[in-house]
């Protein structure tokens, strides 16, 4: 592979070349003293850049953005959505930049600054964002990926003594996070809304000429991209489930096209097996509880849907009830995806009659008992019950278990790849910004990042990364102040 200077970088910028009522060009705003405070040469591999560019002076200032590689065109873009059930006209990139698309080997990447400033819709904010909340997107959009479950990356974060106010005074940051595309359903719902019929056709056409492009001269090709959203977004959904993630700001904002996990804000692993732990101290109905996520998945879809019907081939009436056929294909999808997943963990090779129900048992057994969701699933592979309270379901798992083909070493095998040692636990991210907060010590996030890269191995000497949270972490408020 050509490894690439900062200077060498391949800028392609095709959104940019989208006319002027999508985006606002504009230049990122430094923060005061800028420290570089971690960087991931996994993420610099994909778009073919050097791993000594990111110590290189130039690549910290990129985060502040006082230097930017040649070929950047700095833009923040509009967008609305669905918050909370209520449609916000116009949102977008409120304290995010565009700095341009890179041609890595595999595909393209969007470069895009969190935290750089404000933009013409920041609306009351500030344009910031704060260490904490910046360490916890670096940190779980890794992790994520580290789990196989489709996500933005992170290339680097830059801490400063930038005053940002929050509930007290904290300190802005910077993150440079990466992903094919940050296209949002809230995109489109910015021109639908406005009856801006010929910019939600060029919006259509450029997301399916550059992100979906085995469906240009397709019959229908909306229709079909529809349906491929819906897919993404079933699969994301039952991988999320089964992993115990609450992302918690599921408006339609916050939903990528491409099905990615997108804007970690007040998100969650389970500790205890809860499903309707809510991570978000502002959800105060729970509208986004972990247990709502696939609901509200397809809810968010219907929304898609709605922007993207002057889209759809055909007379109105007859291509409404195309997309709803299509949304109905939604439930069925992410049943069949939390399904196979679910067997996975109980490693189950094949699928019989009463799976479902054994892993509904198992997770109402998990839920009485407050059992920790992570550490039960990965204690399964062993030959004893993960706890006295589930011995006669274990009983019962066992013969289901006799059932199948396969020998016990490669079930175990099985399992402990589907089912994680190590999740970004909110105790274990708060230690590493507590330690950055207070220390100017980025230390921890690096041992958290190497680790979360490989969630399913056992480390040795990190046995204390796995264990259930301290009492203290129960006391941990998520708020959406970030
Ligand atoms: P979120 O739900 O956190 O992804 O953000 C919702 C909207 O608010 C987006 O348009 C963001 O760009 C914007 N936003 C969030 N925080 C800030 C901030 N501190 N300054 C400006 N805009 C913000
Ligand atoms: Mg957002």
């Amino acid at each position: 592979m050509v490894m690439r200077r900062l200077e060498e970088l391949h800028f392609i910028n095709s959104y940019a070349r989208l006319p002027d009522g999508f985006h606002s060009r504009l230049r990122p705003q430094p923060l005061a003293a800028p420290r570089l405070a971690a960087v991931n040469p996994a993420a610099a591999a994909l778009i073919g850049l050097s791993p000594e560019e990111l110590e290189r002076p130039e690549f910290t200032a990129c985060l502040n953005g006082e230097w930017l590689p040649p070929g950047a065109e700095p833009l923040a873009a509009v967008y609305a959505g669905h918050q909370f059930g209520q449609f916000v006209p116009q949102l977008g990139d409120g304290r995010a930049l565009l700095l341009g698309e890179v041609q890595g080997e595999g595909g393209r990447w969007e470069l895009q600054l969190k935290g750089s400033g404000i933009t013409p819709y920041s609306r009351r904010g500030d344009g910031r964002a704060v260490l904490r909340s910046t360490i916890r997107e670096y940190l779980c959009s890794e992790a994520m990926h580290g789990l196989g479950i489709p996500t933005t990356r992170a290339l680097g974060l830059i801490d400063s003594e930038e005053p940002v106010y929050r509930e007290s005074v904290e300190r802005g940051a910077v993150l440079l996070r990466m992903a094919p595309s940050h296209l949002r359903f809230g995109h489109f719902e910015f021109f639908y809304y406005r009856q801006a019929w010929d910019e939600l056709r060029t919006l259509g056409d450029y997301a399916l000429r550059e992100h979906f492009p085995h469906l240009v001269g397709e019959v229908d090709p909306f229709m079909r991209l529809f349906e491929e959203v819906i897919a993404g977004t079933a699969e994301l959904m039952a991988r999320w489930q089964l992993v115990g993630f609450a992302h918690g700001v599921m408006n339609t904002d916050n939903m990528s096209l491409l099905g990615l996990t997108i804007d970690y804000g007040p998100f969650g692993f389970l500790d205890a097996y809860d499903p309707g732990h809510i991570g978000n101290h502002s959800d105060t109905i729970g509208r986004y509880a972990f247990d709502q996520q696939p609901r509200i998945g397809g809810w968010n879809l219907s929304r898609l849907g709605q922007a993207l019907m002057p889209l759809f081939e055909g007379e109105a009436a007859e291509a409404a009830a195309r997309a709803n056929a299509a949304l109905e294909a939604y439930e069925p999808a992410f049943q069949r995806a939390y399904a196979e997943g679910m067997n996975a963990k109980l490693g189950l090779a094949e699928r019989r009659e009463g799976d479902g129900d054994l892993a509904k048992r198992l997770l109402s057994l998990m839920q009485a008992e407050r059992l920790d969701y992570t550490r039960t699933f990965r204690a399964l592979a062993g030959t004893e019950a993960p706890h006295e309270s589930l011995a006669a379901w274990h009983q019962e798992y066992r013969q289901r278990l006799e059932l199948e083909g396969r020998d016990d070493a490669a079930r175990r095998a099985a399992m402990n790849a589907v089912n994680p040692v190590y999740v970004l636990r909110n105790h274990l991210a708060q230690r590493a910004i507590e330690l950055a907060e207070r220390e100017r010590d980025y230390s921890e996030i690096e041992r958290l990042h190497r680790l979360l890269q490989h969630p399913f191995d056992e480390q040795p000497g990190m046995e204390a990364y796995a264990e259930e949270p301290p009492e203290w972490a129960e006391e941990l408020a998520i708020s959406c102040s970030s």
